[in-house]
């Protein structure tokens, strides 16, 4: 927080004090047009203050959003699993659901991956697509079965 913010405030409200005091204090040797020049400026130390005060409350506001998002942030990072070739979360229910490795490792975004259910993932916003170590080995294997056969796969 920017504390000059806090120190003006606090000057604004002391220059008010100071101004409501004096009026106070000599009310009956002041004259009445002195007064209500003493009262013009105790209103506009009052306005400062005002101002001052708004922009503490802020400032204050910021710093809340500020670590509201650390929080949310350091949460995330104790709860994300790496599993290659995704990284998972559990959901309300507490079912596990894969996150982008991309969207995330570039950018903390949590973009939710499609999965074809057989070890296929793809990431909807950048397109990014990820395979299991399972399902490469099966297409590997695949692919090797069908040139052994002398199969062309294209
Ligand atoms: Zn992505």
């Amino acid at each position: 927080m920017d504390l000059a913010a806090i120190g003006s405030l606090l000057g604004s409200l002391k220059t008010a004090t100071e101004i409501a005091k004096l009026i106070r204090e000599s009310d009956a040797t002041l004259e009445k047009a002195e007064t209500k020049l003493k009262l013009a400026e105790l209103v506009s130390a009052i306005a400062d203050a005002k101002l001052d005060a708004a922009e503490v409350q802020q400032l204050i506001l910021d710093r809340d959003e500020t670590i509201r998002q650390l929080t949310a942030a350091a949460k995330l990072k104790t709860e994300i699993k790496w599993r290659q070739p995704c990284y998972y979360l559990s959901n309300s229910e507490g079912l596990e659901e894969p996150y982008c490795q991309n969207c995330y490792d570039s950018e903390q975004k949590l973009s939710r991956l499609h999965s074809d259910g057989k070890g296929f993932f793809q990431c909807r916003v950048c397109r990014q697509g990820y395979k299991t170590a399972e399902r490469l080995k099966r297409e590997s294997d695949d692919f090797n079965a069908n040139m052994k056969r002398g199969r062309r796969l294209f």
